[in-house]
């Protein structure tokens, strides 16, 4: 059975109390979850060991990071590393996320590097994709997705596939209180996942994790979680507030 996730993406948001408070706050909350059912938390790096304190011990929660630089180490002034964030027990890292290709200008390139120094250190991927406006108005977001998971992950082997989970995020939604529709949500997954299959064996597909993000909420998680092809949810603002989380977890908890 593949696994189910949600993952909370706290992005530059909190101070070091906030975030403490934010992490007790969900524990209080938190629904018993199946064995295949996972929260993962993604805090900025300066709060990563202080959360990986807070959950030792805590079996359903999993620490994450939003980013890792492409190179082992070296003279990258203000970057953080693979090997340094699986120092500090962190076991996912986000890489590809739609601010950082903008912001940043990581093309798939740096990030199929990422892909590599992540998997190199032993850590998990949650590689995201998704298109902008321009492109779901062309309707051509299945190439343009395509072409994403190709040249950021297409270069590993099976076993390496097995340690990456996929977030669709549709550039539009993120942030935008416009959530895509939950046939949009599935036409897209049930696509990445025939892409894997294809290019791997049939197992792969069946097997690959992939989560939906943008404006997910407590109010949509269970109608886009019902999804066949939908395993949980990359979560942005609504993983701010403990309640609107636990909501989303709850979502999962029951699908
Ligand atoms: C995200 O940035 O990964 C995200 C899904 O953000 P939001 O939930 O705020 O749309």
């Amino acid at each position: 059975m593949r696994k189910q996730i949600v993952a909370a993406n706290w992005k530059m948001n909190l101070t070091l109390d906030e975030g403490a408070e934010l992490v007790n706050e969900i524990f209080k909350g938190l629904p018993v979850l199946s064995e295949e059912k996972q929260v993962v938390i993604a805090p900025p790096y300066l709060h990563i060991t202080q959360t990986a304190a807070q959950l030792t011990g805590i079996i359903d929660v999993h620490l994450g990071a939003q980013n890792c630089h492409h190179e082992a180490s070296g003279a990258y002034t203000g970057e953080v590393s693979a090997a340094m964030l699986k120092s500090a027990e962190v076991e996912y890292v986000i890489i590809g996320h739609s601010e950082r290709r903008e912001y940043f200008k990581e093309d798939n390139a740096m990030i199929a590097k990422k892909v590599n120094q992540a998997l190199i250190n032993g850590l998990k991927v949650i590689f995201c994709c998704g298109e902008p406006l321009e492109i779901r108005d062309a309707g051509t977001q299945n190439a343009y997705v395509e072409k994403q998971i190709r040249e950021g992950i297409f270069h590993l082997s099976e076993i390496q596939l097995n340690e990456v989970v996929i977030a669709y995020e549709p550039i539009w939604a993120i942030g935008t209180g416009r959530t895509a529709t939950s046939a949009q949500a599935q036409d897209m997954h049930a696509h990445i996942r025939s892409v894997v299959a294809a290019k791997y064996e049939h197992e792969a597909g069946d097997n690959m994790t992939i989560l939906y993000g943008g404006s997910c909420k407590p109010s949509n998680a269970a109608e886009l979680f019902a999804c066949p092809d939908v395993d949980g949810g990359l979560i942005g603002g609504a993983s701010l507030k403990a309640t609107e989380f636990l909501g989303i977890v709850e979502a999962m908890a029951f699908a």
